[in-house]
């Protein structure tokens, strides 16, 4: 042996190397936390919830460990935890008594929605409540809108989608978030609720909605599945993103306050061509078949549940969620603490 040290090695290590050491910054968590470019908080979550009629009712969803369908008292007490926690604002979901056609409980003054929203409002005013607007929880066939000769139709269903928006506004709703993807809406929405007097009311659309297999545990807690057809007509087709800016931009135009992408994790790429498009406050919807298979694996122990939810939620984060919609809020500000 000639020469302890190789020569390539040599070279690295001086100032004129080629290859940079990056691992310097990671060797310890403190510098790691030093150079952490994307922090989670509390702030940043949405904890969606069903709310059923009745009393004392707290129904495991079956397919969604750890969501619930539960009645007005129940939820008040879900809130002022969810207040606790640091958590900012819940989404309410409504499961009315009974459908019809048209989804006549949805804009019905006392309708289970507008209800909760009273009484949450009540028990803890400073969360703020934002509701989902679309009519598919409150029709028979489970439909977003009005159905004629087998067609989902837009401007009628607009008409009660506004209907429903305000009876949300005169309930005492925080922000309107109408879902249904449907052309027109949130304009529509806006010039309702401005009608009426609502002129600070925000609307946070849901501006990118693919039609996505990953809802499936969702029709379970929301009792929504369609009983024919798909929502294909409506919604984004997956394969597409320049679409999605179209839509996005439509809805800022239309009025909208906060623009959402939904699902989260497989549009990742969308999430960060709107922010970086029209730096808007933008919403991601980490949705339950997301949620689903997380806790699957984790029940299973096929992956560590929490880390895993940690990174998942920072990569929509990261990706440039400015609000995350997610099932996991209450875990994941109980580990943020
Ligand atoms: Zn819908």
């Amino acid at each position: 042996m000639r020469n302890e040290k190789s020569p390539a090695l040599d070279t690295h290590e001086t100032s004129t190397a080629k290859f940079k050491r990056l691992r310097r910054l990671r060797m310890t968590e403190s510098l790691r936390s030093m150079v952490r470019e994307t922090e989670l908080s509390a702030k940043d979550f949405i904890y969606p919830l069903f709310v059923v009629p009745g009393s004392g009712i707290r129904k495991e969803v079956s397919s969604m460990p750890g969501v619930y369908q539960q009645s007005i008292d129940e939820i008040r007490r879900e809130c002022i935890d969810v207040k606790t926690l640091g958590i900012p604002a819940i989404i309410l979901f409504g499961i009315p008594e009974h459908k019809d056609e048209v989804g006549s409980e949805a804009y019905a003054e006392n309708g289970i929605v507008q209800t909760a929203i009273r009484a949450i409002k009540k028990e803890v005013p400073e969360l703020v409540v934002i509701t989902d607007v679309c009519l598919c929880e409150y029709t028979s066939h489970g439909h977003c809108g009005i159905v004629r000769n087998g067609e989902i139709v837009n401007d009628e269903s607009i008409e009660l989608l506004t209907k429903e928006a305000l009876t949300h506004a005169q309930a005492g709703a925080d922000m309107v978030a109408p879902s249904d993807m449907f052309d027109g809406r949130v304009q529509a929405i806006r010039g309702v609720l401005d009608q009426n007097g609502f002129h600070h009311l925000p609307i946070m659309s849901y501006a990118a909605k693919y039609a996505s297999g990953f809802y499936g545990p969702f029709r379970d807690a929301a009792e929504s599945t369609p009983k024919f057809g798909d929502r294909r007509s409506h919604q984004m087709d997956p394969a597409n993103s320049d679409e999605a800016l179209r839509e996005v931009e439509q809805d800022i135009l239309e009025g909208a306050d906060i623009v959402m992408v939904k699902p989260a994790l497989s549009y990742l790429d969308v999430i960060r061509q709107v922010k970086d498009r029209f730096n808007m406050t933008t919403a991601a919807y980490n949705v339950s078949g997301e949620y689903s298979m997380i806790k699957a694996a984790g029940r299973n122990g096929w992956i560590d549940e929490p880390r895993v939810m940690m990174e998942v939620l920072t990569s929509i984060k990261r990706a440039g969620a400015d609000l995350i919609l997610t099932y996991f809020a209450k875990e994941a500000a109980k580990l943020l603490r």
